[in-house]
């Protein structure tokens, strides 16, 4: 049997082999998660739903069932009240964006796994396959494109050239195709998420030392300023309302994919395997302290890797998950003897 790797693991292993080793191999992980992740994996799951929903006149009301199940605290925390506010208008706003789509939908979260191959001799790997997960196939034209969902803060023209370097959902296309999908490029679907947040209003401190200020600037001494009270729900939600009413809320990027990127990818796949076998034959997982920073927050074992490796930080940081949670155990038992890679 041979053992599984994903895209997220065989990226990991690239960027830091020691980061790998910790997270595939001893199995090591923070038990919080965070929040953007959370939000993003409730939308995530939102769209699923949306495009597997039998009954168009429903599927919004059953999606933003969906979101209020996500966020049973919302009643006692501030801010999880507001993200759960934020994921309902953004779907409201989604739903009214895009009533009917342009595409039909093929396939929804396609899990698969599929040969790793020598590129020089086209020989299957002996110890792994890939597998993966696309959030959707679509056809467009007469044409097949991965569906790929993003939430994102902003979209600029840095974050539109970074979908070109997509690699998983390259690599993802270059294996549906041996599978007998003939995708010809991607359709990133993005949300934006919007930086609204409900106003608090003023403590009594605050309205007192403010109206001051005013009514020293004030000739007559004096200040007809009204204490700022907080934003009902009722108010923000109009906000958001507003704000996803607007069609730069949503946006959709079309790429296509050339045979020359995917060759050289399937080449970088076979290569990271190699160095896969090479760096377990040996005992040797090199940190790659360059990584220790990316995606501008420190690297979740950061501790761990300072403490140089505490058994004690260890214990107390970490809890031990299995790998490859974004797959079912279905897949992953079709592909494997549950042996790590
Ligand atoms: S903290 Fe740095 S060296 Fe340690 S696992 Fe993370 S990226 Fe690698």
């Amino acid at each position: 049997m041979k053992s599984v790797l994903t895209y997220s693991a065989l990226n990991c292993f690239r960027n830091c082999p020691r980061k790998y080793r910790l997270r595939y191999i001893d199995a090591l992980r923070r038990p919080e998660r965070p929040e953007a992740l959370a939000f993003g994996s409730v939308i995530h799951n939102a769209l699923e739903q949306w495009y597997t929903a039998g009954a168009p006149d429903t599927r919004l009301f059953d999606v933003l069932d969906y979101i209020d199940a996500q966020y049973p605290a919302r009643e006692h925390d501030a801010e999880i009240r507001r993200t759960w506010h934020l994921a309902r208008a953004m779907f409201e706003g989604y739903a009214a964006q895009y009533p009917a789509e342009s595409f039909e939908i093929v396939e929804v979260e396609k899990e698969f796994n599929a040969e790793i191959r020598n590129p020089d001799t086209g020989r299957s790997s002996q110890t792994f396959v890939i597998a993966g997960k696309a959030d959707g196939i679509v056809r467009l034209d007469g044409d097949l494109y991965l569906l790929e969902h993003k939430t994102a803060s902003s979209i600029t023209s840095d974050y539109l050239d970074r979908l070109w370097t997509d690699t998983q959902i390259a690599l993802y296309s270059h294996y549906l195709r041996e599978l007998g999908y003939p995708i010809v490029g991607v359709i990133y679907n993005v949300l934006l998420k919007t930086r609204l947040k409900q106003r608090e209003g003023e403590t009594q401190d605050e309205y007192e030392q403010r109206r001051a200020e005013l009514a020293a600037k004030n000739k007559s001494g004096r200040s007809t300023a009204k204490r700022q009270l907080p934003e009902s729900d009722t108010e923000f939600r109009a906000r958001l309302a507003e704000w996803y009413a607007r069609p730069e809320a949503f946006h959709r990027e079309r790429i296509y994919l050339s045979e020359d990127r995917m060759a050289l990818l399937t080449e970088e796949v076979w290569e990271i395997t190699q160095q896969y076998l090479d760096a377990k034959r040996r005992g040797r997982w090199l940190l790659n302290t360059s990584n220790c920073f990316s995606f501008q927050r420190p690297c979740e074992y950061l501790p761990y890797c300072q403490s140089g490796f505490s058994s004690n930080v260890r214990d107390n940081l970490y809890e031990v998950a299995p790998p490859h949670e974004e797959l079912t155990a279905l897949t992953v038992s079709a592909a494997t003897d549950n042996t790590t890679f």
